[in-house]
């Protein structure tokens, strides 16, 4: 059972009250922030396919991590960029790769008494990141998803210098495609090794059949979804899409 979380609630009282709330409160949705977006798109990608507005709303990036349901959408989208958890409690405040961050199932390293109160991302020039997802029908959660993030060599020929690629709820360790990452830096950035690298992420991931699929189908989205979500990732390091 999910019970929603404690929120405050502003009544307007005039239209310019309104205005006056939106300002202070309206800018603090991750849909709406032009920085992530700018530099981490995959981001703006997941959230959009996050079930509908009521629980994208209520729900916050500490709690969709702390879940660690492994069909989180947010949990692949920041192990592919590599971000950093700030975790804080009565003893100081620690920081863990987000790689290290979940431990299984509904298992994160935040003890009891702790919170996650920040992530850190490194901003580097020249990314461009992705996500794509499969659900069974729109707002459910994923029956596969990959996300990735690129950075570009271009001189002669445009090659991989760095990826991250995230999976979600198809039994990836730490939701990271790690032989897949490995295989893909120093490659040309073209189809085939796309699809190359979606095989990869494939074969290493440990789909389980249920309601959404058997796991022959799993895999076959896997491979998929990674393809075009690095595809999508390339276009946008190269500024050929939005
Ligand atoms: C109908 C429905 C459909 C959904 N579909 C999707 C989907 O398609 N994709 C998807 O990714 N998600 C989906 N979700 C999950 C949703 O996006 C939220 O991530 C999830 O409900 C957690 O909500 P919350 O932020 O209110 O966290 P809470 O429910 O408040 O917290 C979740 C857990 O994390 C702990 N926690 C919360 N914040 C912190 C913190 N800062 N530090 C330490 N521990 C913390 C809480 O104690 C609790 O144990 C869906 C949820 C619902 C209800």
């Amino acid at each position: 059972m999910q019970v929603p979380s404690q929120v405050e609630y502003e009544r307007a009282t005039s239209v310019a009250d309104a205005l006056a709330l939106l300002a202070r409160s309206g800018p603090e949705d991750l849909l709406a922030s032009p920085v992530l977006g700018e530099h981490f798109a995959v981001f703006h990608d997941a959230e959009r396919v996050i079930a509908d507005p009521i629980v994208r709303n209520w729900g916050t990036v500490g709690g969709s991590l702390c879940q660690a349901d492994p069909s989180e959408d947010l949990s692949a989208a920041f192990a592919a960029v590599r971000a950093t958890a700030v975790i804080r409690g009565p003893d100081g405040t620690r920081e863990v790769p987000i790689r290290e961050f979940h431990v299984g199932p509904y298992e994160t390293v935040v003890a009891p008494g702790e919170l996650l109160v920040e992530l850190h991302m490194p901003i580097r020039a020249g990314a461009g990141s992705a996500y794509e997802k499969v659900e069974r029908r729109v707002g459910d959660w994923s029956v596969a998803a990959a996300a990735a993030v690129m950075w570009l060599d271009r001189d002669p020929h445009p090659t991989v210098s760095e990826a991250g690629i995230g999976l979600t709820a198809v039994g990836a360790q730490h939701f990271v495609a790690a032989e897949a990452e490995q295989f893909l830096r120093g490659q040309p950035a073209t189809d085939a090794s796309f699809a190359q690298a979606g095989q990869i992420a494939a074969e290493h991931c440990s789909p389980a059949a249920d309601q959404r699929g058997p796991v022959d189908y799993k895999r076959h989205l896997v491979a998929e979804l990674t393809a075009r979500a690095l595809r999508r990732a390339m276009n946008r390091a190269r500024g050929q899409e939005a």
